[in-house]
């Protein structure tokens, strides 16, 4: 039976960093609580995930045609951000807080002066759309967490807009990841159009300043994205199997430095030291084996 796979960007980055921490996170059934959901998530990602909220919040004022004091502005990162950290495991100091505050507003004042951000700022486009990446689009029983934060007609085209608040240094996958946001828009009554006409920036924070990357795709380059997709979710869902028969044999992250920010660190016999828990794994996926082959 097919497991009910959820796919997004940050599923898949810690998938590939450590399919148990990813397991653990994602994968396990768990029973569904009304209460507001603890965030394991480390305090920096919070402040992410802070800066993002209100990013989205402020264009869709900007939209209704609301502009933002800077005052505003810095009350509402604010609050955003004690919001997020208010759900947080993590014990955070008071000085902590002040920092990531301080980080988020420096990197927020750059953001808008991105040249997309400016031309919404000073009305050059009249059709643009701010959508909620947590909208998934159904995919069988699976999940796409893949649309646009913005989608903007500029001379009879769709640009794509994904921000990433922090970016990870340039892959051969950032194309492919970029072409997701196509599947979005093929589903979405409105944004229909062949897939060479679609234009899709990523814009992200790498080292120090915004940079926009800029991606054409093709009906092939599509094709070849949904392609990597599909493997991507077969590749969870095996580890989905591997967990519930024995979680002892989930493969471990394959670098320490992922260990050093985990949560399920204390609980796992790789958070102590890696490398001697994956030889006792290896011993482990030995004995099983060979009891099987014996009976
Ligand atoms: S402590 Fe390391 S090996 Fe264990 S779940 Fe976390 S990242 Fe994976």
């Amino acid at each position: 039976m097919e497991s009910k796979i959820e796919w997004s960007r940050t599923r898949k980055s810690l998938f590939f960093k450590c399919p148990r921490a990813w397991y653990l996170r994602y994968g396990m059934r768990r029973k569904s609580s009304n209460r507001k959901a603890a965030s394991f998530q480390r305090p920096w990602d919070l402040m992410l995930r802070a800066m993002k909220e209100t990013l989205l919040d402020q264009l869709e004022d900007l939209k209704e045609g609301k502009e933002w004091s800077i005052l505003l502005t810095e009350n509402q990162l604010k609050s955003s951000l004690e919001n997020q950290l208010s759900a947080s495991v993590h014990h955070i100091s008071e000085h902590t807080k002040e920092a990531l505050l301080k980080f988020a507003r420096s990197r927020y004042r750059l953001l808008w002066r991105t040249r997309i951000l400016q031309q919404l700022l000073k009305r050059r486009h009249a059709q643009w759309y701010v959508f909620d990446r947590s909208e998934p689009i159904l995919h069988g029983v699976r999940k796409l967490y893949v649309s646009p934060d913005l989608v903007i007609r500029i001379q009879n085209r769709w640009h794509l807009v994904r921000f990433d608040m922090q970016k990870s240094p340039t892959k051969a996958h950032d194309e492919h990841e970029a072409n997701a946001m196509v599947f979005w828009a093929l589903n979405h009554e409105g944004f229909n159009a062949p897939s060479e006409t679609y234009r899709l920036h990523t814009i992200g924070w790498r080292q120090g300043f915004w940079k926009c990357d800029t991606f054409q795709p093709t009906s092939q380059s599509i094709r070849l994205s949904q392609q990597l997709l599909e493997h991507d979710m077969k590749a969870m869902e095996e580890i989905v199997q591997c967990g519930r028969r024995n979680l002892a044999l989930l493969p471990l992250a394959k670098n320490k430095r992922t260990c050093n920010s985990c949560f399920f660190r204390k609980f796992c016999p790789g958070g102590e030291n890696l490398e001697f828990a994956k030889k006792e794994q290896a011993l482990l996926e030995l004995s099983a084996n060979s009891f099987k082959a014996g009976y």
